[in-house]
């Protein structure tokens, strides 16, 4: 979500004519995008301001004209005030709705006059204008916000409630989209499936297309009719990003299952496996139920690869909850997990819980999870050697510029010899043998 917001506010910028600078040393403006959903972001955040601040004091003392400093995104939203008293260097702070006040704020930077403070109101991002010649993929949101409030996320605070996009804005965008030719587009929104676009309370946007649900689009509804716009266009591939398992409803298994449009991976952040603390986090599904979707997933989408977040050290883990953990992983069996430890956000529910983990206990039991998912990461890539994936091909290797990489739909890497031309292409690949997390493979 980041990434896509930081393209769609470099799209502002070069609207109005902004370049790229070489670096935040040599800009005109520095703008600062940033993330609030782990403390370590904000700490890094607050380095770089320091940097900037000692940057903007050396240009004043030698009398040289000082760049502009802007700060974006979730913190910006949540300690807006607070940074800007802490660095008195930062000229405009803007929260995560920032892309509606943007143009007037650099229309005020390039006329050298202070801006005045205008209320934000959601824009969906059309990241599709933006797009470089050549490009093959893209994010499109969908919805902002979440509504879910689990206990140790500060997500719904500095993003506020949900807000799902109109059905016809999403089809503009896949029109243009497909127009570029692009293959593979990701929708995006903080919990994809509480999307619903209700046409009551937009009645001049359903433009007389079908509805589903009592009223409007849910995100079932929405998956077929992306799955009927995007058939017979350039864009074969589409994910979607994140899906929170306490709303993934059967309809959403059985669109995905019956398009095949949508690729063989799911990100489902599981966050725990012991029923104690997941309700404790308020994630309003249990351990029971998190495996019957898998394997409903599974029976309904054979070879689906499954990947989660994994969140270790919650206040009041003890050793048998982490073991719960341990187990289940050991029975679902994800293809790769991304693994962090509790680390208290001000303003949640579980920041002031009894029983906080201590740090030496919560890095202990981390890398016990960690040891785990990479064996079973390793196993789970190593019985796919010799099978036949497509793939698409995304760039040059890094390791080796005669080589291209590739990734499949199933979200594992590749590499294979062939021609820079094929990039931005799906290829049919036979992958041959495993070095580290990437196959090396070959065409058909
Ligand atoms: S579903 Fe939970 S973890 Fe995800 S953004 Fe919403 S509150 Fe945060």
């Amino acid at each position: 979500m980041n990434s896509a917001e930081s393209a769609a506010l470099e799209l502002v910028l070069r609207e109005r004519g902004w370049e790229k600078a070489p670096s935040g040393e040599k800009a005109d403006l520095v703008l600062l995008n940033t993330c609030s959903v782990r403390h370590t972001a904000e700490t890094r955040l607050k380095g770089r301001l320091a940097h900037y601040e000692a940057l903007k004091k050396a240009l004043a003392d030698n009398r040289v004209p000082a760049f502009t400093l802007i700060v974006a995104g979730c913190m910006a939203s949540r300690l807006g005030a607070e940074l800007k008293s802490a660095y008195p260097a930062i000229d405009q702070v803007m929260g995560t709705n920032a892309r509606s006040i943007f143009p007037a704020i650099l229309e005020a930077v390039e006329q050298g006059r202070p801006f005045e403070p205008a209320s934000e109101t959601p824009v969906f991002s059309f990241s599709s204008s933006h797009l470089e010649a050549g490009a093959f993929r893209s994010f499109v949101p969908i919805m902002h916000g979440c509504n879910n409030f689990c206990s140790y996320c500060i997500v719904p605070y500095v993003r506020g409630r949900e807000v799902s996009r109109s059905p016809a804005s999403i089809e503009t965008e896949l029109q243009l989209l497909a127009e570029k030719g692009v293959r593979e587009i990701t929708l995006l929104g903080q919990n994809v499936n509480s999307y619903h676009y209700s046409y009551s309370e937009n009645p001049d946007s359903n433009g007389g297309r079908s509805k589903t649900g009592p009223d409007g689009l849910d995100f079932p509804g929405l998956l077929t009719f992306i799955a009927r716009r995007v058939k017979d266009t350039s864009i074969e591939w589409v994910h979607f990003l994140s899906a929170n398992p306490g709303d993934l409803s059967p309809e959403t298994i059985a669109v995905m299952a019956e398009n095949r449009c949508f690729c063989r991976h799911l990100h489902l952040p599981v966050q725990h496996g012991s029923n104690r603390i997941l309700a404790a986090m308020n994630r309003r599904y249990t351990r029971e139920h998190f495996l019957t979707l898998a394997a409903e997933l599974r029976k309904a989408i054979p070879g689906i690869s499954l990947s989660t977040d994994i969140l270790v050290g919650f206040p009041g883990e003890t050793e048998e909850d982490l073991e719960a953990t341990l187990n289940l992983m050991k029975e679902i069996r994800f293809l790769y997990a991304y693994m962090y430890y509790y680390n208290p956000r001000e303003g949640t529910a579980a920041c002031d819980l009894p029983n906080q983990v201590p740090e030496e206990t919560k890095l202990e039991r981390l890398g016990r999870v960690i040891a785990l998912q990479n064996k079973v990461t390793e196993e789970s890539l190593l019985a796919r050697v010799g099978s036949r994936e497509r793939v698409l091909i995304e760039g040059i290797s890094r390791k080796n510029a005669d080589e291209l990489i590739a990734r499949t739909e199933k979200d594992e890497m590749a590499v294979l010899g062939g021609p820079k031309e094929r990039i931005g292409s799906f290829a049919e690949v036979k992958l041959h043998s495993l070095k580290g997390r990437t196959f090396r493979a070959a065409f058909i």
